[in-house]
């Protein structure tokens, strides 16, 4: 009986013995196979790797080139900007004196002529000015001339000026300006030219006897925010984010035939941005628009 007991026994043992050899067999299998793809996996990341490396070798060279070719164009421009305006200027000058008619009485036609002469050459010269202006910001090559002003002075300036080339649309100007700001520091040549691009646009889309409003509002200690709001035609959501870009237009026939170039918006970003400010643009079609940009340079008087 014990013998047939210890036989069992021994059967069993056995039998766990051959299940196990078989488990432990089976694992080194799995591992060979784990060890053969790891390998192969190794050697896929090594080529991937090493693809990156020229990828990375190909994108640093092609910057490089971008850089250079940036500064061939920017070179092109101001270049060709300074040898348009020279003889652009002489045009200007001669078809002013024209018009005065110094120099004998012409026709009505003439006169006609020569005033077209004239308001085109002018549209030219600040057409080349702008391009000139970009090409010098992306060159580096500006460098601003930081003075203090009164806010409400260059508003009130700029302002009369633009409007008196609406002056048939009939638009009233409301400023609505935070009593603490008063002297405030920018370069002022530029800061003019940003309000004239933003109000002029403002005006340009505007419907004839309806109101723009000026706000000048702090939005931190050192930070003021400029915003020209109309009730204008409005800009469609899916044209906002490309407003700013060279050459833009949401309407290019409509924009076109009303003197505009597509170029005041990037320009007067680009002057925001050397004033290390902010600029941007909240609209709704048929609603309005409101063009806004930040200041970081402010020295109120209170
Ligand atoms: P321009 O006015 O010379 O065409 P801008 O760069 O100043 O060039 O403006 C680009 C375009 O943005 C305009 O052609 C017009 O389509 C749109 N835009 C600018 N300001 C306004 C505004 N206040 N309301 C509606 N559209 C505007």
């Amino acid at each position: 009986m014990l013998h047939c007991e210890l036989e069992k026994h021994k059967d069993n043992l056995e039998q766990k013995v051959k299940e196990q050899t078989r488990d432990l067999q089976d694992m080194v299998e799995r591992l060979q196979c784990n060890e053969e793809e790891l390998s192969v996996q190794n050697e896929e990341l090594r080529v991937k790797k090493e693809e990156l490396i020229v990828q990375n070798e190909e994108l640093e060279d092609l910057n490089l080139k971008l850089i250079e070719a940036n500064r061939h164009k920017n070179f092109f421009l101001s270049t060709m900007s300074h040898e348009l305006r020279t003889p652009l200027n002489a045009i200007l000058g001669f078809s002013q004196s024209l018009s005065m008619q110094y120099f004998g009485m012409l026709n009505e036609k003439q006169i006609e002529y020569v005033n077209l002469i004239n308001s085109s050459g002018s549209h030219l010269l600040d057409l080349i000015n702008d391009i000139l202006d970009i090409a010098k910001i992306d060159a580096g090559t500006v460098i601003l001339n930081i003075e203090s002003f009164c806010i409400h002075e260059i508003i009130e300036v700029v302002n009369s000026m633009i409007k008196t080339q609406y002056i048939a649309k009939n638009i009233t100007c409301e400023y609505v300006i935070d009593s603490n700001i008063s002297i405030i520091k920018a370069d002022i040549r530029r800061f003019k030219q940003i309000l004239i691009n933003l109000l002029s646009n403002a005006h340009k889309y505007s419907l004839p006897n309806t109101t723009i409003k000026i706000e000048v509002s702090k939005v931190a200690d050192n930070v003021i925010k400029i915003s020209i709001i109309d009730s204008g035609i409005g800009i469609k959501k899916e044209d906002l984010k490309n407003m700013f870009l060279e050459f833009y237009q949401t309407d290019h026939t409509r924009d076109q035939a009303l003197g505009g170039t597509g170029i005041g918006l990037a320009l007067t970003k680009r002057l925001v941005l050397l004033h290390h400010g902010e600029i941007g643009v909240e609209s709704e079609l048929n609603k309005g628009s409101t063009f806004w940009f930040t200041l970081p340079i402010v020295d109120s008087s209170g």
